[in-house]
């Protein structure tokens, strides 16, 4: 293996100012409340409104600023985002099996009650997001969705992003960013009860709030900062690959871009045609480039199988794969947010309007988790009903057991049912 250009972060680090900061406002927000929020709300996003909450005609407002050709491409994305959510919903069916005579076991999909959207919004207002989080758990079944966003420029929620955030189903919409934000979900806020789940996208100190308000609500999984990897070999094409780095490098300075290759003259033909691009000028190339020179990384591989063991290592939260060799990487790689299979099947498609669910797991849990989709905002939950029959069949063994554990009352309630 070769490293031609080193980048991604070694280790998996959580920088002690954003642990702390982020500890401050949870804590303060807990103990104070509103006044908590409004302080932060102020401090950091200059916005400081009578109320969070936006109202009926703000949502009239913000879709008097949606042109009518914006909101059928929002419309055809929320479509294909609640169309693939139905089906994956349709693939959770309940279970239920007489495991032995008079022992009835079964499992139930239920929804969570009340769910916090989180859309992020500090550099780019993300739209999608919007459309991610929202419609999705109301395809589970959830009754409230708290869909909530930053303010731009200290205006409120970006028009096209309210207006999809009530396209999408939200029951209660307010304007508030990062820690605040997910502090006022988890906590409640003037007349909003706490909800029981956070979900959502965002930077660094996003992802810490979710990481330290899990037990007192939960939260989908940690999406912070974008991260790409494109496997490619000799047959794809290098200037679509650098595309493809570069394109989600956009992020954010901190966003990881890496090209596995088990050829090296394509490693430096992407490398070359990377720096062309970077010399050409796009409105987000200075943010582009300033993430690739600081956390872009080419790597040679011997074989397709150190570059599988090399992906795999990373766990990219978007994984592209154009090689000759595209359904045998698809089939043995097995640590990615999402797989992008093929020169057509480009990031930016999931990101936006595919279908496929774009808030996925970043630094590396991708090891132990998929993306945010329909089965996350439910609870598969389990039961039992039994004959007299069946309970003095199971009643000898669990008192035995409770027995052994020095648990009698344990073993005194199946004794009770032995006969
Ligand atoms: P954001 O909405 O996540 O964060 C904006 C908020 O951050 C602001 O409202 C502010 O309150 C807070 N903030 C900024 N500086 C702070 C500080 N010093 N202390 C405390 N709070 C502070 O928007 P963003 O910053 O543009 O980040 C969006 C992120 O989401 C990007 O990193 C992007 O890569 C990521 N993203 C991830 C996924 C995923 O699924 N993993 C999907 C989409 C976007």
């Amino acid at each position: 293996m070769e490293v031609l250009k080193a980048g991604w972060p070694e280790r998996v680090e959580r920088s002690p100012e954003v642990i702390g900061t982020v500890s401050r406002i949870l804590s303060d927000v807990e103990r104070e409340g509103l006044p908590a929020i409004r302080r932060y709300s102020e401090q950091l996003d200059d916005w400081n409104p009578e109320s969070f909450v936006v109202s009926a005609d703000q949502i009239k407002a913000a879709a008097a600023s949606v042109d009518e050709e914006l909101a059928a491409h929002l419309e055809f994305a929320r479509e294909q985002v609640e169309g693939f959510a139905r089906l994956q919903r349709a693939t959770l069916t309940d279970l239920e099996a007489e495991t032995r005579p008079g022992v009835v076991l079964g499992h139930k999909h239920l929804p969570i009650s009340r769910v916090g959207s989180y859309s992020p919004g500090g550099r780019y207002p993300l739209i999608a997001s919007s459309i991610m989080t929202v419609t999705v758990p109301k395809v589970a079944g959830v009754d409230t969705v708290v869909a909530m966003a930053p303010p731009r420029a200290a205006k409120g929620i970006y028009g096209p992003q309210l207006y999809t955030m009530d396209l999408a189903g939200a029951d209660v919409i307010a304007c508030l960013g990062g820690v605040q934000a997910f502090a006022a979900l988890a906590f409640g806020f003037e007349d909003v009860p706490p909800v029981d789940l956070v979900v959502g996208a965002g930077n660094a100190y996003v992802a810490e709030a979710k990481r330290q308000l899990f037990g007192t609500v939960g939260i989908d999984l940690l999406a912070g900062p974008t991260e790409v990897a494109v496997i490619a070999d000799e047959s794809a094409d290098p200037r679509l690959v650098a595309a493809d780095l570069l394109g989600q490098a956009e992020h954010g300075f901190n966003s990881p871009a890496l090209l596995v290759t088990t050829d090296r003259a394509f490693g430096t033909a992407v490398l070359a045609e990377i720096e062309r691009w970077l010399s050409t000028d796009w409105p987000t190339v200075e943010v582009a480039g300033g993430a690739w020179r600081e956390h872009g990384t080419v790597v040679v591989c011997d074989s397709r199988e150190e570059v599988v063991k090399v992906s795999d290592a990373y766990a990219p939260e978007h994984l592209e794969i154009q090689t000759a060799d595209d359904d045998w990487y698809a089939a043995n790689l097995r640590n990615y947010g999402s797989l992008f299979i093929g020169p057509e099947a480009t990031v930016a498609f999931s990101d936006k309007s595919i279908g496929t669910n774009h808030v996925l797991p970043t630094g590396r849990a991708g090891r132990y988790t998929g993306g945010l989709w329909v089965g996350k905002f439910l609870k598969t939950v389990t039961y039992q009903r039994l004959t007299a029959a069946g309970a003095a069949s199971i009643a000898p063994s669990t008192a035995a057991i409770a027995d052994a554990e020095l648990m009698y009352g344990h073993a005194l309630t199946a004794r009770l049912r032995e006969s």
